[in-house]
């Protein structure tokens, strides 16, 4: 008899019955977790975690990584001013937006919310409206790396960042204006595999922020790989965080400031913590594949159609069943893989299984497709089980669609 599945002490099954199904839950143990290990990795006088909000949005999970230290990234007004709602302090947040409005960056600067730019248009054009600026800049490192070309947004064809090359253009417009560049970023996509490829582009940014004479922070962004799979490849935190601590303490040294060390993980703070649970509707065997029909889809867990990932995928009715090949798809109306003939205790109808790592980018890609309700979100935090977002009802769907009593 295997044992019971549980998530954060509380078994699985009974918080499927408690809030029904199809159902997001977080284990609040596993986000404190990944946010001490990381926060002790690196030994530096100044460290500084922005969390990136789009990986898992909930205004509770945001309270709780705020009592947990964290500060916030954001990549969009909404998600400022989520952070503000949250109690995050306004000199906690960092605005990183690419492509936005003049219009949208002005407005989170008037709120009082500090920003990485990476545009040089954007720069000047701010420049010129507000004498006296500080601001941070984006740069692109020009590094390949990451998971697949969706994901990785650090090489010279990237929208993201303002080219390590074009820094002379960038110092002559913020001496000619005034402008005191404050921090230097940089965030080259996810999945970087190699300790050795980040150190090399965080090289390319210390030798831009060298350029730069009153900064107050560099920041390294995001890139921390987490295991999908069990044989995965986890960055290593530990020593990647004491050979990069070892460089910037040298750097501080030569530049003469002790400066803020900042990074931006999304996926490994959340993405573990994270547990999809969805019921089996039905089984059906083709020639040639078994498929496990869930009561969800792409709609709600989008990761695995739109850049092929993997989750685990558990039984947790019935772990102890004998293992057999299963397809798991969804009940949307086009394709809609979860994984393609994986190894699961046998299924029955009705049966509860379980997705992993669906803490990061999975409900917040959700959608209403094929006119579907949204999930609803649990947290689990010493033992107890809350509800952070109730699940949708059909009012949703209608939601802000006006009738204007067209002349039918
Ligand atoms: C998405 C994003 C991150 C987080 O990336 P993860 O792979 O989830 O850690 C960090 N910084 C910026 C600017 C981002 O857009």
């Amino acid at each position: 008899m295997k044992e019971t599945f549980t998530i954060g002490g509380l078994p699985a099954l009974t918080l499927a019955e408690e809030y029904g199904l199809p159902l997001y839950v977080y284990d609040a143990g596993i986000i404190r977790r990944q946010f001490e290990r990381m926060y002790r990795a690196f030994e530096v006088p100044d460290l500084r975690i922005n969390y990136a909000t789009k990986a898992l949005s909930n205004i509770s999970i945001l309270r709780y990584l705020n009592h947990l230290g964290s500060c916030l990234d954001a990549v969009s007004i909404g998600e400022v001013q989520l952070g503000i709602q949250a109690g995050f302090s306004k000199d906690r947040i960092m605005y990183t937006p690419n492509m936005v409005s003049l219009d949208e960056i002005r407005q989170v600067m008037e709120m009082g919310i500090s920003m990485n730019i990476d545009n040089i248009e954007m720069l000047e054009a701010l420049g010129h409206e507000y004498p006296g600026l500080e601001i941070g800049i984006r740069v692109n490192p020009h590094v390949m790396a990451g998971g697949n070309q969706k994901i990785s947004v650090g090489h010279i064809d990237s929208k993201f960042g303002i080219s390590f090359h074009q820094m002379p253009l960038v110092r002559r417009l913020t001496d000619h204006l005034g402008i005191r560049i404050k921090g230097v970023h940089m965030h080259t996509g996810s999945d970087i595999l190699d300790v050795g490829v980040f150190l090399q582009a965080a090289e390319i940014l210390l030798n831009v922020a060298k350029e730069f004479p009153d900064l107050d922070y560099i920041d390294f962004g995001s890139g921390f790989k987490v295991k999908y799979k069990p044989e995965d490849y986890e960055t290593d935190i530990e020593e990647f965080g004491k050979e990069l601590g070892k460089r910037f303490r040298k750097f501080c040294k030569e530049y003469g400031k002790e400066l803020t060390l900042v990074f931006e993980p999304g996926k490994f703070i959340v993405s573990e913590s994270g547990y999809f649970l969805v019921r089996t509707n039905l089984i059906k065997q083709t020639t040639s594949t078994v498929f496990a029909g869930v009561n969800s889809g792409f709609q709600h867990l989008g990761r695995p159609m739109m850049y092929g990932s993997h989750h685990e995928i558990e039984n947790v009715s019935h772990p102890e069943g004998k293992p057999r090949l299963y397809t798991v798809v969804g009940y949307i109306c086009e394709t809609d893989t979860f994984a393609y003939n994986r190894k699961i205790p046998e299924i029955q109808v009705g049966d509860v299984l379980c997705m992993r790592n669906a803490g990061a980018y999975c409900f917040t890609m959700a959608s209403h497709y094929n006119s579907r309700l949204l999930p609803a979100e649990v947290m689990v935090l010493d033992g107890k089980s809350y509800l952070i977002r109730e699940r949708d009802e059909f009012a949703d769907l209608l939601t802000h669609q006006v009738d204007p009593k067209l002349p039918l």
